[in-house]
């Protein structure tokens, strides 16, 4: 039988990170789920779709990969689509007690989904959506980081408002 992981996130936007820890994921499991969160808590600068578009285009060369999103708990949508494992990515210690949290919650909602935390690439160690917002914000170039359609997207974010 096909084993099936969920990697879901907020995906606001995603970045050369988010990818790094999918590529890894699809050499473990055959099939890889992609999955942006409906309701977050966050207050995101990207709406749904475009989260979803953009996860879309930055991963349309990697095989095995689908990209979808969902709404409420990650569990059912875990069981929805079969999935047998729940991808995270760990970079700094930092995220590592939040990561445990989601992970052990998840686990008492639901034992049969386990959590498995993949470590990125030494260069996306400290990258983050947020950071990846503030810098394009203030018109620093990333390229290295984000992928181009990620860049286009925040650059036109960017010239909105700053039109408003
Ligand atoms: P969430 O709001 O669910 O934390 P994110 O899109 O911020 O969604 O992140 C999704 C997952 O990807 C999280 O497990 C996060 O730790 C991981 N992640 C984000 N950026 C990186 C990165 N640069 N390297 C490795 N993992 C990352």
């Amino acid at each position: 039988m096909k084993k099936i992981a969920l990697y879901p996130g907020t995906f606001d936007p995603i970045t050369n990170g988010h990818i790094d820890i999918l590529k890894k994921a699809t050499e473990i499991f055959d099939h890889v789920v992609l999955a942006v969160a409906e309701d977050t808590g966050k207050n995101t600068q990207f709406s749904l779709d475009e989260r979803k578009k953009l996860c879309t285009e930055a991963t349309a060369q990697i095989e095995r990969v689908k990209v979808d999103s969902f709404p409420g708990l990650v569990v059912d949508y875990a069981k929805k689509i079969g999935a047998v494992a729940m991808i995270r990515g760990l970079r700094a210690v930092s995220d590592f007690e939040y990561e445990l949290q989601i992970a052990l919650m998840n686990k008492q909602i639901d034992s049969g989904i386990n959590t498995i935390f993949l470590v990125p690439d030494y260069k996306y160690l400290y990258l983050s959506s947020s950071l990846i917002k503030q810098i394009i914000r203030l018109g620093g170039v990333l390229d290295e980081f984000i992928p181009p359609c990620v860049g286009q997207a925040l650059k036109a974010k960017t010239n909105n408002t700053d039109n408003c």
